[in-house]
């Protein structure tokens, strides 16, 4: 007989293990057991580097239940006039506030920590070793299907020989004033913090040198900003993008017409970039970045020297007293999509890109009120991670199919716009009807939809 019985069991104590619980702590009675490898709830945020905030506001992060911050209108930094970012210590300590104030005095929630699933039907303590066998009366679900990467506790995929300095941003604060020049190593937005924190510490820009493989778009943080006086920005910045997906020629096209909109930022304007993992930043940190001038761009790194920099596509010499910054995790892996409901298994995937916390309390929310399997999935179906410009417009055709999938089905239609992760359709619901502008930007944003999503279908299609 198993130790432990339960409704849902819950595989994952991160954003999307707790968004999911959240949701189904209110829409329904169930009982639910969670585990998880940490000591913490917060997932990949227990491993962060110090200077670690998320990139998009927080009023739009967590658990729909209970607000992150203040909403904030930062006052100073590069993210000033824009609302707050939380810090990964904010972020952990949200997330353990929501678990010991909200899920764990329900009586419905039991959470173990430092344990790790063995078999689907059972827990093992990482410390003692122990095993708990555990009967799940209704079904297993799975937040660990992402599977986001920091550089902590990513494997490294290139050498360093002896003596030469290589570690995560972690260790950067502590181990920075003891080194000249400064090695960051990837092209993500780890690497960009990193660059950012350096010169906000008064690094001289030609003591950084940044091994970047490929350039990146960057969405423009003034266009995810929540509030109605954002509303030419945010909403103005989607009706913006609708209307580029409706009209481009191809991907390159549609690239250089979100650029010309406002819509997306790159660093290094002589650069057509190749990637594309929604990294959201602000024209402040962009021109930060534009300081460092010492970009070696000849593909991955193999290994480090205390001569050389090896790279796929060439050497670079090593800078004198060199702390090298690793920062080539993946992030969040980009796996195959597959159903979220399947049987007596949830496996929590992005059902609005790049929306974890939304994604994860809308499965909760029909996993609570729909019994029809292929009506759940109809209305969660997993948008694929993008890593190429070329990948986003199958990624966006994906949001704008579920979209519309919630906008006709009135029950989800109003959880979505009620629940506080959605960010902006309560911006539209609430618009002003007196504001003209305002009106303008709501129809335009109506009537580029449609076209949109077809002319997104004829650009997948001619890629193949
Ligand atoms: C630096 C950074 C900044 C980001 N900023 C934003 C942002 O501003 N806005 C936004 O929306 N998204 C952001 N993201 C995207 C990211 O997807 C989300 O932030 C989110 O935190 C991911 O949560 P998760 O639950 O999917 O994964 P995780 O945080 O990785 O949680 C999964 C958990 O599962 C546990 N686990 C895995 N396997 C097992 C097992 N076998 N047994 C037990 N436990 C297991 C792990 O220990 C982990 O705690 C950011 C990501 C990064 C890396």
């Amino acid at each position: 007989m198993a130790d432990l019985e339960t409704d849902y069991f819950v595989i994952g104590t991160g954003a999307m293990g707790m968004s999911f619980v959240d949701t189904l702590l209110t829409e329904t009675d169930a009982d639910i057991v969670m585990v998880d490898k940490h000591h913490a709830p917060g997932g990949h945020w227990n491993d962060a580097y110090p200077f670690v905030r998320l990139h998009q506001p927080s009023s739009f992060y967590g658990v729909a239940s209970t607000p992150l911050g203040s909403n904030r209108i930062d006052e100073v930094g590069p993210n000033k006039g824009y609302f707050e970012l939380a810090s990964g210590p904010e972020i952990l300590a949200y997330f353990e506030s929501v678990m010991r104030e909200r899920f764990l005095p329900s009586g419905r929630v039991r959470y173990f920590p430092m344990h790790e699933v063995v078999k689907d039907n059972a827990l093992r303590s990482s410390i003692t070793g122990a095993e708990t066998g555990i009967h799940v009366r209704a079904k297993t679900v799975d937040s660990t299907y992402l599977n986001t990467t920091v550089p902590s506790t990513h494997e490294r995929k290139f050498e360093v020989e002896e003596g030469v300095v290589c570690v995560a941003p972690g260790e950067l604060p502590r181990r920075a004033p003891s080194h000249r020049s400064f090695v960051i190593l990837g092209g993500g937005k780890t690497a960009m913090d990193v660059g950012v924190w350096l010169l906000d510490n008064g690094v001289a820009p030609d003591s950084i040198y940044w091994v970047c493989p490929r350039g990146s778009w960057l969405i423009n943080r003034d266009t995810t900003q929540p509030t109605a006086d954002f509303f030419v920005q945010s909403i103005g910045g989607f009706a913006r993008q609708l209307t580029a997906c409706a009209q481009a020629l191809d991907v390159d096209d549609l690239f250089d017409r979100l650029e010309s909109s406002g819509n997306l930022l790159r660093i290094d304007k002589s650069q057509r970039p190749s990637m594309f993992h929604f990294a959201t930043i602000s024209t402040g940190e962009v021109e930060q970045l534009q300081r460092i001038k010492n970009i070696i761009q000849a593909g991955h790194v193999s290994a480090i020297t205390s001569e050389e920099i090896i790279l796929a596509e060439g050497e670079a010499a090593a800078p004198e007293n060199a702390l090298y910054i690793d920062c080539t995790a993946t992030a969040v892996e980009r796996r195959p999509v597959c159903p979220i409901f399947a049987g007596n298994r949830i496996t929590l995937q992005m059902v609005r890109l790049p929306n974890p916390c939304l994604s994860a309390a809308l499965a909760a929310y029909l996993e609570a009120h729909y019994q029809d399997e292929t009506e759940k999935n109809r209305l969660c179906e997993p948008v694929p991670i993008c890593d190429t410009p070329e990948e986003w417009p199958a990624a966006q055709f994906g949001n704008m199919k579920n979209q519309l999938a919630w906008s006709q089905e009135r029950p989800v239609r109003d959880f979505i716009t009620n629940c506080r992760l959605d960010g902006f359709g309560q911006l539209v619901r609430d618009v002003d009807r007196s504001n003209a502008a305002h009106m303008e930007i709501v129809k335009t944003m109506r009537e580029a939809g449609m076209p949109a999503a077809m002319n997104l279908q004829k650009i997948m299609a001619a890629q193949g």
